[in-house]
Protein backbone atom coordinates (compact mmCIF):
# COMPACT_ATOMS: atom_id res chain seq x y z
CA UNK A 1 0.00 0.00 0.00
CA UNK A 2 0.99 3.60 -0.64
CA UNK A 3 1.40 6.14 2.91
CA UNK A 4 -0.98 8.52 0.82
CA UNK A 5 -3.57 10.34 2.56
CA UNK A 6 -6.56 8.66 3.71
CA UNK A 7 -9.29 11.24 5.27
CA UNK A 8 -12.14 9.62 6.79
CA UNK A 9 -14.84 12.25 6.53
CA UNK A 10 -18.52 11.48 5.13
CA UNK A 11 -18.51 9.98 1.91
CA UNK A 12 -14.42 9.05 2.32
CA UNK A 13 -14.07 6.02 -0.03
CA UNK A 14 -14.39 3.22 2.64
CA UNK A 15 -13.15 0.60 0.46
CA UNK A 16 -9.91 2.29 0.75
CA UNK A 17 -10.69 2.44 4.90
CA UNK A 18 -11.09 -1.35 4.94
CA UNK A 19 -8.58 -1.84 2.54
CA UNK A 20 -6.21 -0.49 5.06
CA UNK A 21 -8.21 -1.88 8.07
CA UNK A 22 -7.59 -5.65 6.75
CA UNK A 23 -3.89 -5.25 6.62
CA UNK A 24 -3.54 -3.98 9.86
CA UNK A 25 -6.07 -6.49 11.12
CA UNK A 26 -3.00 -8.91 9.82
CA UNK A 27 -0.27 -7.13 10.98
CA UNK A 28 -1.74 -6.27 14.31
CA UNK A 29 -4.37 -8.52 15.59
CA UNK A 30 -7.28 -6.94 17.09
CA UNK A 31 -5.68 -4.49 19.29
CA UNK A 32 -4.01 -0.85 18.99
CA UNK A 33 -1.52 0.31 21.06
CA UNK A 34 -0.89 4.01 20.47
CA UNK A 35 1.53 6.89 21.98
CA UNK A 36 -0.28 10.29 21.85
CA UNK A 37 2.18 12.76 20.77
CA UNK A 38 1.06 17.08 21.17
CA UNK A 39 3.57 18.31 18.84
CA UNK A 40 1.91 21.51 19.47
CA UNK A 41 -1.09 24.02 18.69
CA UNK A 42 -3.81 25.13 20.85
CA UNK A 43 -4.46 21.31 22.29
CA UNK A 44 -7.55 20.99 21.65
CA UNK A 45 -7.29 18.40 19.45
CA UNK A 46 -5.40 16.54 22.54
CA UNK A 47 -8.16 17.32 24.83
CA UNK A 48 -10.59 15.15 22.79
CA UNK A 49 -8.57 12.14 22.23
CA UNK A 50 -8.08 12.21 25.98
CA UNK A 51 -11.80 12.35 26.54
CA UNK A 52 -11.97 8.51 24.63
CA UNK A 53 -9.67 7.67 27.26
CA UNK A 54 -12.16 8.25 29.87
CA UNK A 55 -14.60 6.32 31.52
CA UNK A 56 -17.64 7.71 30.01
CA UNK A 57 -15.89 6.86 26.58
CA UNK A 58 -14.02 3.62 27.53
CA UNK A 59 -11.99 3.17 24.28
CA UNK A 60 -10.45 -0.21 26.06
CA UNK A 61 -13.53 -1.82 25.28
CA UNK A 62 -12.39 -1.35 21.44
CA UNK A 63 -9.10 -2.87 22.04
CA UNK A 64 -7.57 0.13 21.41
CA UNK A 65 -5.08 1.78 24.51
CA UNK A 66 -2.88 4.67 25.03
CA UNK A 67 0.54 3.55 26.56
CA UNK A 68 2.78 5.83 27.65
CA UNK A 69 6.25 4.46 26.32
CA UNK A 70 6.64 4.60 22.46
CA UNK A 71 8.10 1.11 22.71
CA UNK A 72 4.60 -0.18 23.84
CA UNK A 73 3.05 1.34 21.03
CA UNK A 74 2.02 0.08 17.14
CA UNK A 75 2.10 3.60 16.49
CA UNK A 76 2.00 7.40 17.40
CA UNK A 77 -1.22 9.46 17.34
CA UNK A 78 -0.38 13.13 16.91
CA UNK A 79 -2.24 16.53 17.38
CA UNK A 80 -0.81 20.01 16.78
CA UNK A 81 1.63 21.14 13.76
CA UNK A 82 4.98 19.94 14.29
CA UNK A 83 6.84 22.75 15.51
CA UNK A 84 10.54 23.37 14.90
CA UNK A 85 11.34 22.95 19.30
CA UNK A 86 9.72 19.25 18.79
CA UNK A 87 10.87 18.52 15.58
CA UNK A 88 13.41 15.90 16.91
CA UNK A 89 11.10 14.68 19.97
CA UNK A 90 8.62 13.66 17.35
CA UNK A 91 11.16 11.91 14.81
CA UNK A 92 13.01 10.02 18.02
CA UNK A 93 9.48 8.71 19.09
CA UNK A 94 8.86 7.39 16.37
CA UNK A 95 12.07 5.91 15.74
CA UNK A 96 11.16 4.38 19.17
CA UNK A 97 8.40 2.30 18.02
CA UNK A 98 8.76 -1.32 16.79
CA UNK A 99 7.69 -1.88 13.58
CA UNK A 100 5.45 -2.64 11.93
CA UNK A 101 4.33 0.76 12.66
CA UNK A 102 1.59 3.53 12.30
CA UNK A 103 1.44 7.25 12.04
CA UNK A 104 -2.53 8.88 12.61
CA UNK A 105 -2.66 12.59 12.23
CA UNK A 106 -5.77 14.07 14.15
CA UNK A 107 -6.93 17.85 13.46
CA UNK A 108 -6.44 20.11 10.98
CA UNK A 109 -3.02 21.31 12.58
CA UNK A 110 -1.49 17.89 12.21
CA UNK A 111 -2.48 17.78 8.31
CA UNK A 112 -1.64 20.23 6.98
CA UNK A 113 -0.77 22.82 10.08
CA UNK A 114 -4.33 24.56 10.49
CA UNK A 115 -4.27 28.01 11.77
CA UNK A 116 -0.64 27.81 12.29
CA UNK A 117 -0.01 26.93 8.71
CA UNK A 118 3.21 28.71 7.21
CA UNK A 119 4.67 30.12 10.89
CA UNK A 120 7.95 30.83 10.81
CA UNK A 121 8.23 28.11 14.03
CA UNK A 122 6.16 25.51 12.61
CA UNK A 123 7.03 23.11 9.81
CA UNK A 124 3.66 22.18 8.78
CA UNK A 125 1.86 18.78 9.39
CA UNK A 126 3.05 15.52 10.44
CA UNK A 127 3.53 14.11 7.18
CA UNK A 128 6.23 17.11 6.42
CA UNK A 129 8.58 14.92 9.15
CA UNK A 130 6.99 11.56 9.52
CA UNK A 131 4.81 9.07 6.85
CA UNK A 132 1.21 9.30 7.70
CA UNK A 133 -1.22 6.42 7.33
CA UNK A 134 -4.60 8.22 8.52
CA UNK A 135 -5.47 11.64 8.78
CA UNK A 136 -8.95 12.43 10.84
CA UNK A 137 -10.00 16.17 10.06
CA UNK A 138 -11.82 18.41 12.55
CA UNK A 139 -10.77 21.43 14.54
CA UNK A 140 -10.66 19.77 16.66
CA UNK A 141 -12.62 16.69 15.44
CA UNK A 142 -15.52 15.39 17.74
CA UNK A 143 -14.19 12.44 19.82
CA UNK A 144 -16.99 10.67 17.98
CA UNK A 145 -14.73 11.32 14.37
CA UNK A 146 -11.51 10.50 16.17
CA UNK A 147 -13.33 7.18 17.53
CA UNK A 148 -14.96 6.25 13.92
CA UNK A 149 -11.54 6.81 12.29
CA UNK A 150 -9.76 4.37 14.54
CA UNK A 151 -12.41 1.33 14.13
CA UNK A 152 -12.34 1.67 10.64
CA UNK A 153 -8.60 1.41 11.01
CA UNK A 154 -8.61 -1.31 12.72
CA UNK A 155 -11.50 -3.00 10.75
CA UNK A 156 -14.04 -2.85 13.42
CA UNK A 157 -17.13 -1.15 11.43
CA UNK A 158 -17.73 -3.55 9.16
CA UNK A 159 -20.13 -1.70 6.84
CA UNK A 160 -21.58 1.84 7.05
CA UNK A 161 -24.58 0.54 8.47
CA UNK A 162 -22.09 1.04 11.66
CA UNK A 163 -21.80 -2.30 12.63
CA UNK A 164 -19.04 -3.34 15.72
CA UNK A 165 -17.61 -6.44 15.36
FE1 LIG B 1 -6.29 23.36 18.11
FE2 LIG B 1 -7.74 23.20 15.84
FE3 LIG B 1 -5.08 22.79 15.80
FE4 LIG B 1 -6.66 20.98 16.95
S1 LIG B 1 -6.64 21.53 14.74
S2 LIG B 1 -4.71 21.75 17.79
S3 LIG B 1 -8.26 22.29 17.84
S4 LIG B 1 -6.13 24.71 16.31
Amino acid sequence: RTREDLILAPGADLRRAEALGGELKRLLGRSLKLRVVSAGGCNGCEVDVNVLGTLAWDLGRFGIQYVASPRHADGLLITGPVTRNMELAVRKTYDAVPGPKIVIAVGACAIQGGPYYKRDEQLGGASSVLPVDLFIPGCPPHPLTILDGLLRLIGRLEDEGRRIS
